[in-house]
């Protein structure tokens, strides 16, 4: 495992460090992704892991980039999450740890119906690869 590219906390925006390792979820409707239909290769923003390719995004219409699949489960950790009294999957970059978003049973049926809901901000797409 290289560390070496993982970004340091003092090298995040404000905002990725809030939903990152703050576990906070940005504001819906607001992130560079949710309403983005290009191909590509999306990564963790904060250490480049591969995380999920837009083969596998969907319009859930929530407002933040969701998707059926994990690029690779081994580059993703999923973890109970009782935070706000709810039971929920929290889905976490295995590499560098950051908070990515939680893990539904909602998604598309046909795709095996889970609805990875992603925060746009902890994402960068890469659209030389899917
Ligand atoms: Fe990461």
């Amino acid at each position: 495992m290289n560390e070496s590219n993982i970004k340091k906390d003092e090298e995040l925006s404000k905002e990725l460090y809030r939903v990152a390792r703050g576990k906070e979820t940005e504001a819906p409707f607001t992130g560079e992704y949710w309403d983005n239909h290009e191909q590509g290769m999306y990564h963790c923003a904060i250490c480049g892991s591969e995380l999920f390719s837009s083969d596998a995004k969907f319009d859930s219409g929530t407002g933040w980039p969701s998707f059926t699949e994990p690029a690779n489960l081994q580059n993703i950790i999923l973890k109970d999450d009782a935070s706000l009294g709810v039971r929920r999957i929290e889905v976490l970059c295995k590499k560098c740890g950051a908070h990515l978003g939680h893990v539904f049973d909602d998604g598309p049926r046909d795709k095996g119906g889970k609805r990875y809901c992603i925060n746009s901000i902890c994402l960068t797409l890469d659209k030389t690869k899917n």
